[in-house]
């Protein structure tokens, strides 16, 4: 297969092991910084070029945008499509689980665990929105935030009224979240292939922090799964669209409850922590799955 892997830094560990697992099945891989693509949208002949040549040829596209260049990544992305190249993760599907309001809605319709979780952008009255979602403790989220930052617990009503109020001062909407406080600051990554989780760590925050990011300080290891924990991340994965993507789900003592889904999963930790050659497997998938305009939406999404 000739595969096209849209990454903005070839010496980024994931990248560099899906080049790695690619060649040694006998794939041609060519990386693009997807900032550099410009493209011709013309109906009747879409294509794209890059530093000067027409991309042609290629049987499979494997998105890795990070979440400063979604906006003009998924535009990059649903041009292959409309050319029929096969996305590793469909386009629609990498902008939905971007917006965590849109993400979380279509889990909570679909039944699956989340947090007793708020949204609000200027509420009159934030008593009413604290005693809305049970009452401090609190997670309060932003809704830009990653790698945790903007993540803050407020553990008391007083402190959580304060936290909103600065947050909406600086307009911003905020998420307002049951704070599961059982999960003893771990947090379980499952890494969805298909229809599988294909490799599962637990990451737990540092002594004296609740958050389990590793950019926070915290550690990975290796962790068995429940059946329960397993059927809520593939359901996830599904809800979402995705064919690849790490599912972050809490132990509440309300069973397995999803924080997040993402749609670039880093390969580093977790094929460190499980010693499992995930970048393979996701070729693998690719060698079964691509087929050419086999999109839900073939770029019209
Ligand atoms: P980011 O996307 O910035 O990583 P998250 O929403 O994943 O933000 O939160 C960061 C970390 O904070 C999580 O990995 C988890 O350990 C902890 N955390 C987040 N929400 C909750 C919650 N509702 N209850 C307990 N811990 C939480």
């Amino acid at each position: 297969m000739k595969i096209a892997l849209l990454s903005r830094n070839r010496n980024l560990y994931s990248t560099r092991r899906l080049i790695e697992a690619a060649e040694a099945r006998g794939h041609d891989v060519k990386v693009l910084d997807v900032l550099r693509c410009y493209m011709n949208i013309t109906s009747h002949r879409p294509s794209i070029h890059y530093k000067g040549e027409e991309l042609t040829g290629f049987d499979a596209v494997i998105p890795r945008i990070g979440a400063s260049v979604t906006f003009y990544g998924t535009a990059v992305s649903r041009q292959f499509e409309m050319m029929g190249v096969f996305p590793l993760n469909e386009s629609v599907a990498i902008s939905r689980s971007r917006d965590k309001l849109r993400s979380m809605q279509l889990l909570s319709r679909r039944g699956i665990g989340l947090p007793v979780t708020g949204f609000a952008n200027k509420p009159d009255d934030i008593a009413d929105l604290i005693k809305m979602v049970g009452g401090a403790p609190l997670v309060i989220k932003l809704l830009q935030g990653t790698q945790g930052i903007g993540v803050v617990l407020a553990e008391t009503p007083k402190a959580a009224e304060s936290v909103i109020q600065s947050f909406f001062g600086l307009n911003v909407s905020v998420l307002v979240q049951e704070y599961i406080g059982e999960a003893g600051g771990a947090d379980i990554r499952c890494f969805v292939i298909g229809d599988k989780v294909v490799a599962a760590m637990k990451r737990q925050a540092k002594e004296g922090e609740f958050r389990s990011n590793i950019h926070r300080g915290g550690t990975a290891s290796l962790i068995r799964i429940t059946p329960e924990e397993r059927s809520t991340a593939v359901r996830a994965a599904k809800t979402m669209g995705l064919n690849v993507c790490g599912v972050d789900i809490l132990r509440s003592n309300h069973g397995p409850v999803v924080m997040e889904v993402n749609s670039s999963p880093g390969l580093e930790s977790i094929e460190l922590a499980t010693n499992k050659d995930v970048a393979h497997m996701i070729i693998t998938f690719l060698e079964q799955k691509a087929r050419k305009g086999d999109t839900k939406t073939r770029g019209r999404g």
